[in-house]
């Protein structure tokens, strides 16, 4: 770790500030003002307000291939309850997922890369807005991303509590799950609950499509094929004594490919025209796919991994992909490339000692004490270099 410790004080003292003043989806000015001046800083070229907050900025360094390097910057819509020195002051946002560790391990690389400058080509760090849930790297390429900075490859890494610090892990294909969203509203007339005669219920035809909801991974899904769908909010009705005319059900499904994807969304309009057909209720469905599959390709995902291994991590291939979806999966489907699942949480050797598993362990992502680890920060940088370093035929890394 030696070759980035000098750098570690002011990278740590920044991953915090920036901890501390967590932006949502979008309004990441003050991150984003910060990214692009210590870019500037460092003498790189600094393009600022793509797709909205995004910043991007280019080392060049002799004739070759380019890569894209991205982090993302938004923290998430709740509470932090960590206690921390460093804890979010502003209300009701935190940084739950560790972008503020992303940003910084990115802008670390790019303090790293620009003085070691051990690569002919040109680097792109992309740096994004609204990773969680509102697509900010869809809105980056809407916005010309790739045709301004075109990359033959671009990598990412995340923060990965249930990987112990020093392990990291990718897979070829998939590695995160497409997500999809539906809204579905079972509309009876509404009526008296001692007359249930003269409407139909909506919330009977509610419940049982909720039921039926819940048999379709299970009856028309190959059983070889992965898929979750989970309905995550059910509400109608406000007395005792009246039958709602109205009942709303939302829920998500996560998928790999676009076969069991284009499935379950047919069985799910299918169950709602029969339970609306049975029930005598109109049944409305509204279903988005919001963030498409996250496909690792191979070579840049076993480049990953060799880059992982050069620098001391125990690097294996990921058994499966996770359930969680990922905004990276829109560059990857313009461009070839890898996402990275970097461990940051308690040594497998301490889980059993009560302090480690207070520190990281048990803190996953999205959890109102979850903080990124900024032990993992010379890690994340040496990474995205020694990437750089392959892909660019610098002196290894
Ligand atoms: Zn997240
Ligand atoms: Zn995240």
């Amino acid at each position: 770790m030696s070759e980035v410790a000098d750098l570690l004080p002011a990278l740590v003292a920044l991953r915090q500030d920036i901890h501390a003043h967590p932006e949502l989806a979008f309004t990441e000015h003050r991150t984003a003002a910060l990214v692009a001046a210590a870019l500037k800083e460092l003498g790189l070229e600094v393009h600022e307000g793509i797709g909205g907050t995004g910043v991007v900025g280019v080392l060049r360094h002799g004739a070759g291939r380019c890569i894209g390097l991205r982090a993302d910057m938004d923290a998430l819509p709740m509470q932090e309850q960590s206690g921390l020195a460093h804890a979010s002051r502003t209300g009701g946002i935190h940084h739950g997922c560790g972008h503020d560790g992303h940003t910084t391990m990115l802008l670390g690389a790019a303090r790293h890369l620009a003085r070691t400058r051990r690569f002919a080509g040109t680097v792109v760090f992309i740096f994004q807005p609204a990773e969680e849930g509102k697509g900010g790297a869809r809105v980056m390429i809407e916005d010309g991303l790739f045709e301004r900075f075109p990359c033959d490859a671009v990598y990412a890494l995340h923060n990965w509590p249930d990987l112990p610090l020093g392990e990291a892990q990718t897979r070829p294909g998939a590695i995160m799950a497409a997500a999809d969203r539906f809204d579905i509203t079972v509309r009876g007339r509404g009526g008296h609950a001692a007359q249930p005669q003269q409407t139909p219920d909506a919330i009977l035809a509610a419940s049982e499509l909720v039921c039926q909801l819940n048999t379709i991974v299970a009856r028309q899904i190959d059983p070889g094929e992965s898929a979750v769908l989970s309905v995550t909010r059910i509400e109608g009705g406000h007395s005792h004594n009246v039958l709602p005319a109205e009942v709303g059900i939302t829920g998500t499904v996560r998928s790999f490919d676009a076969d069991t994807q284009d499935r379950i969304e047919a069985a799910l309009r299918a169950r709602a025209a029969g339970v609306a057909l049975s029930s005598g209720t109109e049944i409305e469905v509204t279903y988005t796919r919001y963030y498409p599959a996250t496909i690792n390709s191979r070579a840049e995902a076993e480049l990953a991994l060799a880059a992982a291994q050069s620098i001391g991590l125990r690097a294996s291939e990921a058994a499966r992909p996770a359930f969680t979806s990922e905004d990276f999966a829109f560059m990857l489907k313009e461009v070839p490339g890898a996402y990275l699942w970097l461990g940051q949480g308690a040594a497998a050797a301490a889980v059993s000692d009560a302090d480690a598993v207070a520190a990281w362990a048990s803190r996953p992502l999205h959890h109102p004490c979850y903080d990124f680890n900024d032990k993992a920060l010379p890690l994340g940088i040496r990474w995205f270099t020694a990437v750089v370093e392959r892909e660019l035929g610098g002196l290894g890394g």
